[in-house]
């Protein structure tokens, strides 16, 4: 067992070989010296466990000394304890104040003076430990790429790792780094993170973009609920994965695909005039079977180029590049053009396509081209993934802005499947089983306009009884862009 070393400081010989003694013959080894100056240098030679030192010598005093030893990083940890003929509060307030961890009489009991430095040294041993601890995982979360940052529920900063202080310009040295609301950009998202931090909530991988220290940088953001210390202070570890490469990636991958789309469009509408073309008679007499050939690569043609055309919509609308055109317009009257534009398809399955407004005219702004394409899209799909019965739409005024439902009795789906058919190029087994032609674009793209009408899009379904959209658009203000843009510019200023 390591034996815990003492220094004893004390300019009298008689009390020096007391303590002497009594320490040794108590288990610890000792070193001895007679005054402060002698001890401040064996204590940065030998780093022992403890000083037991005098208050009053000549030269350096305990106090001098004692208060050399705190300032000194290398030493600092080292508990002392003062040695003194008289209790004198002053001295006493003074020694307290400069960090001295305890003040004790010269007349004090033997045992209690072991006992006094026997806690002492459990102390030391408890609170080395715990640094360790700290140490130990502070270097874990130095190693980690993300930035953490570990807050009380005010969201002041208590901890954070390298890579936060390199990101956000944190300074190690400052135990409170400030506070989160100082790193996060004024925006709904930050202040989502911040409600989530207060509410004491844990929240998943919210994207936003940072910038700090001449840097732009797109993180996702990860709440997970900590304890501080050992107090009841919840706090919350927040964590910045850095996405930025993988959107760079993301965004040169979707620009590729969309200019191989965008390639595509010319050869295939050549080859749809051509057949046409020749379908028409422009190239001479046709045959039946020519014609039914034809036909074939003409319908397959508009298939093509239909997909074409999607793609590119949802890619243009994905990559941000809605720009709205606001303007004042009747809800009604769009729904009642589009019902009348898509009846023929309804009529060609024998089903029912009725439209039940709530009123005569539903004045609001927005997009009317942009509406009209989702509107054409759900109905659309309505009516192809209906074989008996027919579909409604319905539209009422709600105050801020407008609820349309479409309703159809056809082949619905599944809860599972309701929280996949928004996402691009998801098509549902039955639908394909049924081999009903479709793209698995068309809610892709009524979604990305939804949302840049800072609308919202929901659907109820059962399966084999129908399916119900629910579109809830607000009013825009006239001349007011995609909440898409606005965000682009909902940035932190860098400091
Ligand atoms: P698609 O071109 O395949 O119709 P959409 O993006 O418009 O692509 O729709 C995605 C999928 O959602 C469809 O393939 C279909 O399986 C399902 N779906 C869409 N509308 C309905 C509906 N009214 N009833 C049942 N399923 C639907």
């Amino acid at each position: 067992m390591n034996r815990n070393l003492i220094l004893i400081v004390d300019d009298s010989k008689s009390i020096r070989e007391k303590l002497r003694s009594i320490l040794v013959d108590n288990g610890f080894e000792v070193i001895i010296r007679e005054e402060g100056e002698g001890a401040v240098q064996a204590a940065l030679e030998y780093f022992p466990d403890l000083i037991l030192m005098d208050y009053n010598m000549p030269g350096m005093d305990g106090l001098a000394a004692s208060r050399m030893l705190k300032k000194y990083s290398q030493t600092r940890a080292i508990p002392i304890a003062l040695f003194t003929d008289t209790e004198d509060i002053k001295n006493k307030v003074k020694s307290f104040q400069i960090g001295v961890e305890d003040y004790i009489l010269k007349g004090i009991d033997h045992k209690e003076l072991v006992a006094r430095i026997s806690g002492l040294l459990n102390w030391k041993t408890d609170r080395d430990k715990i640094i360790r601890e700290k140490d130990k995982l502070s270097g874990l979360l130095d190693n980690f790429r993300d930035a953490v940052a570990i807050v009380n529920h005010e969201g002041q900063i208590m901890f954070f790792n390298r890579s936060a202080a390199d990101r956000f310009g944190f300074v190690p040295e400052v135990i409170k780094a400030g506070n989160l609301k100082d790193v996060l950009p004024e925006c709904e998202e930050s202040r989502e993170i911040l409600l989530a931090v207060e509410e004491r909530r844990e929240l998943e991988e919210l994207e936003l973009e940072i910038s700090r220290c001449d840097r732009q940088r797109i993180y996702t953001i990860s709440i997970r609920r900590v304890e501080l210390d050992y107090t009841e202070d919840i706090g919350a570890a927040v964590i910045f994965t850095d996405i930025t490469g993988e959107k760079e990636a993301e965004k040169l991958k979707a620009e590729f695909h969309s200019m191989i789309a965008h390639e595509m469009r010319t050869p295939i509408s050549v080859i749809l005039g051509y057949a046409n073309l020749i379908l028409e008679g422009n190239a001479g007499d046709v045959s039946d079977m020519q014609q039914e050939f034809l036909q074939g690569i003409s319908g397959n043609g508009e298939v093509l180029r239909k997909l074409v055309d999607d793609f590119l919509e949802v890619s243009r609308l994905e990559n941000k590049f809605v720009n709205l055109d606001v303007a004042s317009f009747d809800m009604v009257e769009l729904i009642a053009k589009t019902v009348k534009g898509l009846r023929l398809l309804a009529e060609n399955k024998d089903l029912k396509l009725e439209f039940n407004p709530a009123g005569e005219s539903i004045m609001m702004n927005g997009d009317s081209d942009k509406l009209e394409h989702a509107l054409i899209n759900i109905i659309e799909n309505a009516i192809k993934y209906t074989e008996e019965g027919g579909v409604t739409v319905e539209c009422f005024g709600t105050g801020e802005g407008v609820e349309v439902r479409v309703s159809d009795t056809g082949i619905g789906m599944s809860e599972e499947e309701m929280e996949t058919i928004f996402r691009s190029f998801e098509r549902l087994e039955k639908a394909q089983k049924k081999k009903i032609k479709g793209t698995g674009l068309g809610l892709a793209i009524v979604k990305e306009i939804i949302n840049a009408h800072q609308g919202q899009i929901r659907v109820e379904s059962r399966e084999s009884k129908g399916s119900t959209f629910i579109i809830d658009l607000p009013s825009l203000d006239e001349g007011e862009n995609s909440p898409v843009e606005a965000a682009e510019t909902c940035q932190a200023s860098s400091e």
